[in-house]
Parts: structure tokens; sequence; C-alpha cells
């Protein structure tokens, strides 16, 4: 088969980051704690346990919450970044804190921070209990407004100075689309449109897809909000499969199909995304050899 593997595609530079402090964590301390998934995929969560490092996340919880669950040792601040309260309560509770926070996340903290001081309030376009949402909203939660779509637009104050940003991993067009419609509304608004380049470069790739593709695989957890956005633009105008791995690959979807292209979320392991192009290059519907796929190990996903 036919396959265009998407350039870029997969980790980013954040991601790359935070592993690399993790596994460096577990080899200087005991007891090292990830606050929340590291990344939202279960294989690098479960890898990362093999290492030792335990993940303290529950559903509905915040990263604040979460803190009570560690007493002692070090506590990990995951790429999506946390709010000065985690810090604080982490000080407080003589943790080790270790700062995987992504630069590009901390970079917009700073223009909130900066744009609060300024008088302005804070429209943040973002997804409702992400942790990313949630570090940036817990900055001050009386004047930054979360804005999940346009009715949220409505509610706000027309009188008002705001400025509007967003979440790094949001969709470029969806963003697009929010910050003209708020422009339609509120008189006094400026946009700070704050999608981060690995996330800008890796739609864009998906939004040029060539003609000729038939079907997209995307690879990645279906909790990584990324990954999601990265299939809802190439299901504009294409066939897509958004799988965890090569073992959700269901082959009858192939048949027929000449030509794939497979991306995968800034927080897929490489090994993943990889085994998924071989095995559509070797795949030949009329030969039902290639239909046998190879098992993933384990060890290798952190590669
Ligand atoms: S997606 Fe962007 S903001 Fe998020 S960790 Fe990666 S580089 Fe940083």
């Amino acid at each position: 088969m036919l396959v265009k593997a998407i350039v870029p595609r997969g980790y980013c530079k954040g991601v790359v980051r935070a592993i690399n402090i993790a596994k460096k964590a577990s080899q200087q301390y005991q007891n090292v704690y990830i606050l929340g998934m590291i990344v939202h995929n279960q294989y690098i969560v479960k890898a990362l346990e093999d290492l030792g490092i335990q993940t303290i996340d529950a559903k509905g919880k915040t990263r604040l919450e979460l803190l009570d669950e560690i007493d002692k040792g070090t506590v990990i601040i995951t790429a999506h970044g946390a709010s000065d309260q985690v810090f604080k309560k982490a000080k407080e509770k003589n943790l080790n804190i270790i700062d995987a926070s992504c630069l590009d996340v901390i970079k917009t903290h700073d223009l909130i921070k900066d744009k609060l001081n300024q008088g302005y309030e804070i429209l943040y376009i973002g997804k409702n209990g992400h942790p990313e949402a949630e570090g940036a909203i817990s900055i001050d939660k009386e004047k930054i407004h979360l804005i999940t779509c346009k009715e949220d637009i409505h509610k706000m104050d027309k009188q008002k100075h705001y400025i509007i940003t967003n979440q790094t991993t949001m969709s470029l067009y969806d963003v697009y689309d929010l910050c003209e419609y708020a422009k339609g509304i509120l008189p006094h608004l400026e946009i700070a449109k704050e999608i981060c380049t690995a996330t800008q470069i890796r739609q864009e790739a998906i939004h040029n897809i060539d003609n000729d593709v038939d079907i997209v695989f995307i690879v990645g957890d279906p909790h990584s909000h990324n990954t999601q956005k990265l299939a809802s633009i190439a299901g504009q105008n294409k066939e897509v499969h958004m799988i965890e791995s090569l073992q959700d690959l269901n082959i009858n979807c192939l048949k027929g199909k000449k030509k794939a292209a497979v991306s995968s979320g800034a927080s897929t392991p490489t090994y993943l995304t990889n085994q998924v192009i071989e095995f559509l290059k070797q795949f030949d519907e009329t030969n039902k050899e290639t239909f046998i796929k190879p098992t993933i190990e384990k060890s290798k996903i952190l590669d």
C-alpha cells in the first residue's frame, strides 16, 4: 500500500523535554510522582511506571486536589503547566518540585499575568477540565473566563476590555473562528492567539494532505486533546481513523484503499507511529500474510 507519513508528526519539544526530565528523576530520586498524566498517553504512563514513577491522577480532580495524595518525595509538574497555588502547596508540603512545564505554556501564563496587571480581563479558549486550561484559569478565577463555544462569548460584558487567548493545543481553525466571532460581539477586544508552533505546523500539515490519499490514520491516545484535533481536521474531507496503536487498526477499513496517510499526536510514542507506517507499507489486501501485526515491545515505548 502507498503510505504518506505526514511531516511533522508526533512528539513535540515540550513532551520530549518532560519525558527526559522524568527519566532523569527516576535515576536520581526515590518516591517520584507525576501530578496528573505526564502526557495523555497510556503507553507512556505505563512505561514510566516500569521505571518506578507513579502517576497521580483521578478523573475530575484538579492538580491542587491531587497533591493531597503525595506526602513525601519528588513531584513532577507536567508539560501542561500548573497554577502558582499548586507550586505553593507543594512547597508547603516540603516536596521536591521538578517543573516540566512546557516553555510555550509558561509564555501564555506570562502573557495572561501581564494583561491582568494592565487591567484587562481574559477570555481563554480552552477545553473544560483540561490540565492546561485549569492551570491558566487558576491564575485568577474571577477575571479569566473559559470560552468553549460561541454562546460563552455572549455572556461577557460589552463594556469591559478583554483580551482573548487560548490553550496552546486548540484547533488553529476553531480559534480563528471564535476570535473573529468575538470581535463582532465585544467592542473592546484584543486578540493574542497562542497556538504553539508544534501544534500549528502539525495541524497545517494535516490540512494540506495530498488529494490522492483515501484514508488517514491518526495515532494517539483518545484522551489527547491535540490528537483529537488532528483527527477532526483530517475528518473534514477524508476518511479518518484514530487509533492508539497498530493493534487497533481494523484491516477491513483498508479494503479497496490505495494510499494511506499517517500522523500522530504530540504525545504519541514515535515507536507506535512507526509500527503503523511500516505495517501499512507492507500491507497487500491480496496477501493474507501481510495482515499479521507485530506485537508491541514495551521496552521501546520511551525510545
Ligand atoms: S503541544 Fe505545544 S505547548 Fe503543548 S507541550 Fe507540546 S510544544 Fe508545549
